[in-house]
């Protein structure tokens, strides 16, 4: 729930009051865990629990065998189901920043460029992408949590999940972590990245910004293809390198967009900081 909170249309309704659980691969936990109704509005849906299959809901795309799928929008079933089941406990874990759609984010462009000339801002990173449970996913936490205090972090998918439950201040006003949304809003954080490189007259390559990118599945993919197409280059990519690249297509992206593997945070933060 956390990117609707950005969206005018949904912010109307006061029902919407926050944002419970974390990344896909928390979900049978969670919903477990959840003592209310949930509909299910994408992809990354997991095989669910007989717990809390009673009071799961599909749509759109997402469809889960044994699990109602609701059709034309008709969300009554949805309401009447909810109301039926127990409120959450009221008892929030913290506060976090959202609504930074690109837009707003270019709204505040001038101050951002200004910030960056006067050598407030030093350098962007863009951590995020899509989660996993595989070991050596901390690197992203780790990562964020050493960025020096005078840059700024971009980040989006489910992988903002790993580093977004800290205060990392702002710089003149500018927030020091930005969420550009979901994982389909990564392209707000392209639009950005190439909005500074207009305001810098110079490519996106040269601009003082890295992308640390966690991958895991096939939307993951197209976003990493997205940015090759746009000839994006200097991407770290992990946990680890997709097994389905080849040793040749492996050779051709590091030979042409320089994609390396995440390593050693320190070393990685040091190198990308030259
Ligand atoms: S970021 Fe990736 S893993 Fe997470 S919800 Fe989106 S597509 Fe799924």
């Amino acid at each position: 729930m956390l990117p609707a909170h950005g969206y005018p249309e949904l912010r109307k309704f006061k029902h919407l009051v926050g944002n419970y659980g974390s990344a896909w691969q928390n979900q049978r936990k969670e919903f477990d865990e959840f003592p209310g109704a949930i509909l299910v509005t994408t992809n990354c849906v997991m095989i669910p629990k007989d717990s809390y299959k009673g009071r799961m809901f599909t749509c759109g795309i997402a469809g889960v065998e044994g699990v109602k799928h609701i059709k034309n929008t008709d969300f009554s079933e949805v309401i009447k189901k909810a109301l039926s089941l127990p409120a959450l406990p009221e008892k929030p874990a913290g506060m976090l920043s959202t609504g930074f759609h690109w837009t707003a984010v270019l709204s505040l462009a001038d101050k951002i460029v200004d910030a960056v000339k006067k050598g407030k801002i030093r350098h962007f990173f863009f951590i995020g992408g899509c989660d996993g449970a595989k070991p050596g996913r901390n690197y992203y936490t780790e990562f964020a949590e050493k960025v020096p205090k005078n840059c700024i972090i971009l980040t989006a998918a489910c992988g903002k999940y790993r580093l977004n439950d800290k205060d990392y201040g702002d710089i003149d006003g500018i927030p020091r972590l930005i969420d550009t949304g979901q994982c389909n809003d990564c392209y707000g954080a392209i639009k950005i990245a190439t909005a500074l490189a207009g305001a810098f007259k110079c490519g996106v390559n040269d601009l003082p910004l890295s992308l640390v990118v966690s991958w895991y599945e096939q939307k993951a993919v197209a976003i990493l293809l997205t940015l090759l197409h746009l000839g994006i280059k200097n991407i770290r990519l992990g946990p680890s390198m997709p097994a389905f690249l080849s040793p040749n297509v492996v050779k051709l992206l590091v030979e042409k967009y320089n994609i390396k593997p995440i390593g050693n945070v320190d070393s990685d933060l040091a190198e990308m900081l030259k």
